[in-house]
């Protein structure tokens, strides 16, 4: 069950970050939002509290191991233990590889993948000790096929994929109890696009998500289900997107 779990979520200042926040706030969750942007988190931690929510925020880095264990020791600190983290932060800077766009690259590696290997070596310790947690993650599409313009950005997805499968095997192995879910949206209306620096690759995208396009609720709902789930169910496979969108 979702009410009181003390959830932290990585890349909580908008997009499918935020959506979640406020879904399973409104379902009961203790949320620790966490991101850059401290404007946005205090914003959106006070929507949560006017609505009858409780949730608190903590400027985070991804990429630095320091904010990652930071925002485990704040959920501690202030609702005693951590139940689940949603490693959601990411960042879609696209362009074909020719463009040689390299300082994108590393960004994309560093975001994507060391921040979600980060925000697993800040809160494994916990879940070990406890002997539960709930580990879920944000793929894409782009990590269960390749498209061009995405070689990087793809890459960074399909590890995301084979990290989580082998973490969901080897917890049931070592009899650890911890779950996991993986996610896999397609088009999501947020602001993933902005982080495009190559106009071409911006263009194909803007007119990509202005037809098949859905909202971030969307996914926030799905996180909510998984997050729901009774305690002996791991999924690894949540493919979303709207019935229309041909891939
Ligand atoms: P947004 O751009 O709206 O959200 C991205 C979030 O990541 C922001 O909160 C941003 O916060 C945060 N972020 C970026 N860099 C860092 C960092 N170094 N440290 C901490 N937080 C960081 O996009 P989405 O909501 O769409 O993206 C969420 C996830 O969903 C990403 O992993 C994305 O790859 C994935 N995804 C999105 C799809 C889509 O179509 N939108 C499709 C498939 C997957 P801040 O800048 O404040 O740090």
């Amino acid at each position: 069950m979702i009410k009181d779990k003390v959830v932290i979520i990585t890349g909580a200042s908008s997009g499918i970050g935020e959506a979640t926040a406020k879904e399973i706030a409104a379902k009961g969750a203790k949320v620790v939002l966490g991101a850059r942007r401290e404007d946005r988190l205090r914003q959106i931690a006070e929507d949560i509290s006017a609505a009858g929510g409780e949730a608190i925020y903590q400027v985070l880095d991804v990429t630095k191991p320091e904010d990652n264990a930071a925002i485990v020791a704040r959920a501690k600190d202030r609702f005693g233990r951590v139940d689940a983290i949603f490693l959601n932060a990411g960042v879609m800077p696209v362009s074909n590889v020719s463009a040689l766009k390299t300082a994108e690259w590393k960004q994309m590696v560093d975001v994507n993948i060391n921040g979600v290997l980060n925000g697993v070596a800040a809160v494994m310790p916990e879940f070990l000790a406890q002997k539960s947690g709930h580990i879920l993650a944000v793929s894409s599409v782009a990590g269960l096929k390749a498209y061009p313009g995405t070689a990087i950005y793809g890459g960074t997805k399909w590890f995301v994929r084979d990290f989580m499968e082998v973490l969901r095997m080897e917890a049931a192995m070592e009899g650890t109890n911890i779950r996991t879910a993986t996610l896999y949206p397609a088009a999501i209306n947020t602001e993933l696009l902005e982080t495009i620096t190559d106009k071409q690759a911006a263009d194909g995208m803007q007119g990509l998500y202005q037809t098949f396009g859905i909202a971030p609720d969307r996914i926030a709902k799905v996180v909510s289900f998984a997050l729901d789930l009774p305690e002996d169910v791991t999924v690894n496979e949540f493919t979303v997107g709207p019935a229309n969108q041909p891939w």
